[in-house]
């Protein structure tokens, strides 16, 4: 099976490839060229299999050049060994009748990207060899909070890898800069950069540019890559969660094989919704895929009338994970909606690129309307559904995961459909305690780390461990640099 890239399908590749590339050199992504499907039975047979077991069973049919046995050690070291605090990995909580959550934040930094992040690091390494590559990788990232955590996780220890986390110095909570700098492993390093996340983030996107950075890398045995959610390493994991959530609805008689279910994602690069969107065409009875937006509702406005527009006010919300205006993600479902059409996708991206916007037919908008709906929640209404789900379910959710719920809520109220829906929660409510401490009416907020033993004797809900040992550990990490000198922190980190 064959990846190609979405501006040009004569670009092919094979998994190891693709998963080492990262992006393709026209600035398309990976897809493969045929999605497999699952055999009829699949679903009933994967029922009483561990996560483990499924997320080969679902992988093996993306990546023929690695083996079972390869697949089954990458699973075990990702999802097993205590590094997730439920058995279940990514368990469904029934939340009433036809209502079911799944929580995708029992991983080591709380947030759903470690689903990905935990195995991609395997990926890699393995697709390393595979390729005959000689040199140590070594990612950078510039993270606005959850995701240099997750990566720095799941890279840590891992052979022939390193990684190297850039955070701006104004831009994280206390808690999250805490998680960065206590990081332990021996191929990590962790810098604050002076400013905000754009100066982080121009300063890496400078970095792997510069090419006589990566001559001194190359001379010491280093290569630069990312581990940024468009790798097809970080897709392919997320579809084994909702494979994984049919087959445990039906160990727990919520469904019978082959009764529909409808899913509800709260969505920023739209990785997550489009992994559920693979999940769908590989067979797993979904109808319906709805996609929660906050105030940043680009994709609401874009799946309801056709046009995408990224000329808009942005907003910082409660659900900062999704303040995203461009979400580089959707290319692919546009390369799967359009046929496949690479020449079409190119142009839609280019017109991105050059105006901000573009405007897809009315055939494609007419086969999005078949499988997406769409809907936004700003933060007033955020904190009042954290309050109420609290209130009436005894339910703790993070900001991110209640905008799904309301945009659930609203969508039901509009349309009547009362199919039973798979809620995705992505975070822990322990990541945003000030958020969530003040829905619940809480105004007298504790600092720092303190903050997570206040939501916990408010609620009685105990934290989870690797947020509740925060307050025990060694900060390992002090550096700091101005954007500017950042090559040098580079140098210097792998020596
Ligand atoms: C990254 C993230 C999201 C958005 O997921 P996408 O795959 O980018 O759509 C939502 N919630 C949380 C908590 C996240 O960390």
């Amino acid at each position: 099976m064959y990846y190609v890239s979405t501006r040009n399908k004569g670009d092919k590749s094979t998994a190891a490839q693709a998963i080492a590339r990262g992006l393709a050199v026209d600035g398309g992504l990976m897809t493969p060229e045929v999605l497999p499907k699952l055999s009829k039975n699949a679903l009933g047979s994967m029922r009483d299999m561990s996560y483990q077991q499924r997320a080969v069973y679902v992988m093996n049919a993306y990546l023929d050049d690695f083996t079972s046995s390869e697949l089954s050690s990458f699973a075990a070291k990702a999802y097993g060994g205590g590094k997730f605090d439920a058995k279940e990995v990514a368990p469904v909580r029934r939340v009433d009748g036809n209502t079911h959550c799944l929580e995708l934040w029992h991983g080591p930094t709380c947030a759903f990207k470690d689903m990905a992040l935990q195995m991609l690091p395997h990926l890699l390494s393995a697709s390393l060899v595979k390729n005959q590559e000689e040199k140590t990788v070594c990612i950078l990232v510039a993270t606005s909070g959850d995701t240099g955590k997750a990566a720095l996780e799941g890279f840590r220890d891992v052979d022939k890898t390193r990684i190297l986390v850039f955070y701006p110095k104004d831009g994280v909570s206390a808690v999250q800069q805490l998680q960065m700098v206590t990081q332990e492993g021996n191929n990590v390093g962790v810098c604050s950069v002076a400013g905000n996340f754009d100066d982080a983030q121009t300063g890496v996107k400078q970095l792997f540019t510069d090419e006589n950075l990566r001559d001194q890398l190359a001379q010491r045995g280093f290569f630069l890559s990312s581990a940024n959610s468009i790798n097809w390493g970080r897709v392919l994991p997320q579809i084994v969660y909702y494979v994984s959530a049919y087959c445990d609805l039906l160990r727990d008689e919520a469904i019978q094989n082959g009764d529909k279910i409808n899913v509800c994602v709260p969505t920023g690069n739209f990785g997550n919704i489009l992994a559920a969107y693979y999940a769908r065409e590989m067979g797993v009875p979904i109808e319906r895929l709805i996609c929660a937006s906050n105030s940043n509702n680009v994709l609401t406005d874009f799946l309801r009338t056709g046009i995408y527009d990224r000329n808009r006010t942005f907003y910082n919300t409660l659900s900062p994970s999704m303040d995203i205006l461009i979400s580089s993600n959707l290319e692919r479902l546009l390369f799967a909606l359009t046929g496949q059409d690479d020449g079409q996708v190119k142009s839609y991206m280019a017109q991105l690129g050059r105006t901000g916007q573009y405007h897809v037919g009315e055939k494609l908008k007419d086969k999005l309307a078949r499988v997406f709906s769409a809907g936004y929640c700003d933060d007033t209404q955020t904190k009042a559904v954290i309050g109420r789900m609290w209130k009436e379910h005894r339910y703790l959710i993070d900001p991110h995961t209640a905008v799904a719920f309301d945009v659930l809520d609203q969508y039901r109220r509009e349309t009547g459909d009362e199919t039973p829906t798979l809620v995705v929660s992505t975070a822990s409510p322990f990541k945003f305690c000030d958020s969530v401490l003040e829905a619940l009416g809480e105004n007298r907020l504790a600092q720092g780390t303190e903050l997570i033993d206040q939501l916990s004797q408010v609620t009685g809900v105990p934290a989870p461990a690797p947020l509740a040992a925060l307050k025990d550990k060694t900060v390992r990490f002090t550096q700091s640099t101005e954007k500017e000198r950042m090559v040098e922190q580079v140098l210097e980190m792998l020596r």
